[in-house]
């Protein structure tokens, strides 16, 4: 007996080369434990044979979007800092109050962030902040799928890379698979070389990668030559940083002869454009990483950059950035956007065997869309529909390694208003703390 069937849904299928996109309708989807077995035409199978069977009649499965670098327990500093430089924005807003951050904090931030992204159709994310082990609690708890890392800077206590390392064991393929981590350095502007080289040998010994922040703007490329006589990932590279698996933040500033260091290792860009936008910064080269054949994946960053986690929102600021900057309505079609979305945003979260497809084999981590909204009618073209119509609030129902994680706009793991309330009272706390200090 197979454990779920998603009976009679439409599909959304991607050209290998993410060069169009179709909707096929009429299909069941089997899933077995957290895979998909298999996605079939509609009535080949007895209900009866399956534990669970959801009715999709009217609905659209896609993959779950996955969300390639954020700072998830931020929803905490939401709206808290607004209209300011990317300087005074860490310097004066956000290093100061994350100073008061306690673990419980983390872990109610995390889960209410867990939340938001799961009512987006997001069913993972590569999340990079302090106190890992309570963030990974409420990964576990609320059932999204997640790659954590502990942040580290190089002005910390020298045990560090130690403390990181143990939460880094501890937590490696917990929760059946679904957790899995990195090592954090913060950038290489906030790590020195000797730190970005113990960092290395750590990761390689635990058989992890690193995610790290890189040339966030031109400005950051500019000063690491000055002072280090090297780009940013080129102190990557001489460091050794690049010869693990890498998820790399932003590299809005990434010159042509980074892309090209780029092209000869396991790495992928994470591209959190409303970040870009609101903080005045770079934007990243996204049409020359993919065509050097650099994934590049989709991402929110911190929600106090960003005010949600959204990544629909990303996708199309993402294309719509990528049409301004080159004056070309042709660039980041609406196939190649879904394709980033899903296959590329798999790949750079480092699971792009496994994640972003809808196919035999793949873990189940997909989404139920309703398209019967008005503003998806008259439903002329849904994958331009799922790229610049379609709302959050669209999502249905969630399944993450097979678990159906909600239903009918409804969180079944976890209690979502005890979520709100928690962090409510917490933030309240933590003005005090920061008050006192
Ligand atoms: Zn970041």
């Amino acid at each position: 007996m197979s454990d779920l069937l998603i009976k009679n849904c439409s599909v959304l299928q991607l050209a290998r080369d993410g060069s169009s996109a179709e909707v096929l309708t009429d299909r069941d989807i089997l899933v077995r434990g957290n895979t998909i077995e298999t996605v079939q035409p509609t009535n080949l199978v007895n209900q009866s044979h399956f534990r669970t069977c959801i009715n999709a009649n009217g609905m659209l499965a896609m993959p779950g979007l996955i969300n390639t670098h954020a700072h998830v327990p931020m929803v905490l500093f939401r709206g808290l800092a607004e209209d300011v430089s990317l300087e005074r924005w860490l310097n004066n807003c956000i290093w100061p109050i994350e100073r008061h951050l306690t673990p419980e904090d983390v872990y109610w931030g995390m889960l209410l962030g867990a939340i938001e992204m799961i009512e987006a159709g997001v069913t993972a994310v590569a999340d990079h902040y302090f106190y890992m082990d309570s963030a990974a609690e409420a990964v576990e708890k609320v059932g999204i799928r997640a790659n954590l890392g502990w942040a580290m800077f190089d002005w910390m206590d020298n045990s560090i890379i130690e403390q990181t390392s143990a939460f880094v064991s501890q937590w490696q393929g917990a929760a059946c698979g679904r957790i899995r981590t990195m090592m954090a350095p913060h950038a290489p502007y906030t790590c020195n070389d000797d730190f970005l080289r113990a960092t290395v040998r750590a990761a390689e010994k635990l058989g992890v990668g690193i995610h790290i922040h890189v040339s966030e703007t031109k400005q950051q490329t500019q000063a690491s030559r000055q002072s280090r006589g090297l780009t940013p990932i080129q102190v990557l590279e001489r460091t050794g940083v690049l010869s693990v698996p890498t998820i790399l933040a932003h590299a809005c500033g990434a010159l042509p002869e980074d892309i090209e260091i780029l092209t000869k290792y396991r790495t992928g860009i994470a591209h959190a454009p409303k970040t870009y936008l609101k903080l005045g910064m770079d934007i990243a080269p996204v049409t020359e990483f993919r065509q050097a054949g650099v994934p590049v994946g989709l991402a929110t960053d911190g929600v106090a950059s960003n005010n949600t986690l959204n990544l629909w929102e990303s996708m199309r600021l993402l294309a719509m950035m990528q049409k301004f900057l080159q004056r070309a309505p042709e660039v980041l079609s609406v196939p190649e956007a879904l394709y980033l979305a899903t296959v590329e945003s798999a790949c750079v979260f480092g699971q792009g065997e496994q994640l972003g497809k809808l196919s035999s084999g793949y873990l189940a981590d997909l989404i139920l869309l309703d398209l019967e909204g008005v503003h998806h009618q008259p439903n002329h073209n849904i994958p331009a529909n799922l790229v610049y119509s379609l709302r959050p609030e669209d999502v249905q129902t969630v399944i993450i390694d097979g678990q159906i994680v909600m239903r009918s706009r409804q969180i079944l793991t976890v209690d979502k208003t005890e979520a709100i309330k928690r962090v409510r009272s917490n933030l309240n706390r933590l003005a005090l703390r920061q008050k006192e200090s």
